[in-house]
């Protein structure tokens, strides 16, 4: 069944769109039309940001207590919950996520970041009184103002969440737009909002092309941007907000390095260290897709990475027993297999995959793929190709390991597995990225800061840092004595 949608979800209203524009989502698995969705144009921006601003000024955003903001955040994590199923089936139908992964990665994932803001709004010091220099003052957080947030195709419904409860944990309205890959799910998302008591005004959501993105983020009505896309795009309106003055978070890229020390144990490391890189059918920002293996156990550790990879089951996203699901267009299998050839002209030793799946004669698939003997100066092992493709660097030490995780462009997430934890620990504490894991497959903590060092991003998401990033300091000074 085609899925149709004819309004846009605008300050907290479903209304008739100012275009008659679409978008047309089809199936990465068998390219059947999916769903049917309004495009929205600069018009139905600038109502959704008028409204924005007027709900700026209300009560909402002015005198809400954390009591409130925390009850309303979530209410709209158990309407999300309360439409699981269709959050997880438009996921994999619309971006071709695997219905085994959706459940965690794209629905857990979203109600976990929300309950993890509406944990951090109730604890959260928005007032405190100070000493001052000639008198007291008191130290105010305030919303930010109105706050566009962008949104990429890949975990659309967690991206949102990111967004969306550092926004109304702070109290700012917010403008969210997702991408022309993956609107669908945006839909539900509005439909989730619309159930709970929101205040009007307050949030919107748009799905677009980057257009509709650069209109939002050099709009004169917004107050902060939190881009979340590709580094590309991401220098671009880092560039717009400097020029304008807007507060910026940038979620970038990464090529996050999965450090495997001469300890570890492979029974639990591989599968999970795997899953690390490949989940989502490879395209996560976070994913561990450079293998460092010492060389001490080289051999021994690519076996067991290559017996795993070839073990996953690749096919149709919706079948509950699929591993590895089609990437999202023709235009990514495209990137992914040019990086695949790089691999191969570069001289990396071809593992496992490096093809399309002789069974599968529709969809965007590409072989889960794995190259050894990768020269970290490499294009494989320095750019972000987002595909199920993985590079194993070798290295002689952990002094080497470390410096050739931090050899990178990018600095966003990591991870270390040895059955030593506080070699761990010291370990992980060298790697110069926004997060890194010891002995866990978690790329993000939904409760703690997000983000990246280096090109891959400037500024944090959840936690009290992304709560942070939406909200401006005031400093009253109150009258001497
Ligand atoms: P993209 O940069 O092409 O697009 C991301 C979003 O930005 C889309 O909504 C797009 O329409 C919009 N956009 C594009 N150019 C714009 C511009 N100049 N101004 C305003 N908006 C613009 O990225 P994508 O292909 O949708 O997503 C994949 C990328 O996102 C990967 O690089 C991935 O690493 C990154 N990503 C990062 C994180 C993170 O938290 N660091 C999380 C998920 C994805």
């Amino acid at each position: 069944m085609v899925i149709e949608r004819s309004q846009l979800f605008i300050g907290g209203e479903w209304l008739a769109p100012a275009s008659g524009d679409t978008f047309e989502v089809h199936s990465p698995h068998d390219q059947s039309l999916v769903a049917v969705v309004p495009k929205a144009s600069n018009a139905d921006a600038d109502a959704a940001l008028q409204a924005a601003r007027a709900a700026l000024d209300a009560p909402w955003s002015t005198s809400s207590t954390p009591k409130e903001r925390a009850e309303l955040i979530r209410s709209l994590s158990a309407a999300i919950q309360a439409r699981g199923n269709e959050v997880t089936s438009t996921v994999t139908a619309e971006m071709g996520t695997p219905a085994k992964f959706a459940m965690f990665g794209h629905l857990y994932a979203a109600t976990t970041v929300l309950d993890g803001y509406a944990e951090l709004v109730e604890n959260y010091t928005f007032e405190e009184q100070r000493s001052g220099v000639i008198s007291p003052t008191l130290i105010q957080k305030v919303p930010v103002g109105v706050a566009v947030g962008i949104v990429p195709w890949n975990v659309p419904m967690v991206i949102a969440a990111f967004k969306l409860g550092a926004a109304l944990a702070s109290g700012s309205p917010i403008v969210l737009k997702p991408s022309p890959e993956a609107p669908v799910s945006s839909f539900v998302l509005a439909d989730a909002l619309a159930d709970i008591d929101l205040p009007p005004g307050l949030v919107s959501i748009l799905p677009g092309d980057a257009d509709l993105g650069r209109h939002l983020v050099s709009h004169p009505l917004v107050d902060k941007v939190s881009f979340t896309g590709s580094t590309a795009a991401g220098r671009s309106v880092g560039a717009t907000c400097g020029e304008l003055l807007k507060r910026c978070t940038l979620e970038l890229g990464g090529k996050s390095a999965g450090i495997v020390l001469d300890d570890a144990d492979l029974a639990t490391t591989v599968p999970q260290l795997l899953d690390a890189g490949l989940q989502n059918n490879g395209q996560v920002c976070a994913a561990q897709t450079r293998l460092l293996v010492p060389r001490s156990r080289h051999a021994e550790i690519v076996d067991a990475f290559a017996d795993h990879m070839r073990s996953l089951a690749v096919g149709n996203p919706a079948d509950p027993s699929t591993d590895i699901g089609p990437l999202v267009a023709e235009r990514q299998r495209e990137r992914v297999e040019g990086y695949i050839k790089a691999g191969v002209d570069e001289g990396a030793k071809l593992v496992v995959g490096g093809g399309r799946p002789s069974d599968l004669d529709s969809g965007w698939y590409v072989e889960p793929t794995l190259f050894d003997d990768v020269d970290n100066q490499s294009r494989i092992a320095r750019e972000e190709i987002f595909g199920p493709v993985l590079a194993v660097v070798p290295y002689d030490d952990d002094d080497h390991a470390v410096a050739l995780a931090n050899d990178s462009d990018f600095g966003l997430s990591g991870s270390v597995w040895t059955s030593d934890a506080d070699r761990g620990v010291a370990v992980a504490s060298r790697v110069r990225t926004g997060l890194c894991a010891i002995n866990s497959g978690l790329i993000v903590d939904p409760k703690s800061p997000f983000g990246g060092f280096k090109a891959s991003g400037i500024g944090r998401e959840m936690g009290p840092e992304g709560l942070s990033a939406f909200l401006e300091t005031r400093t009253v000074v109150l009258p001497p004595g």
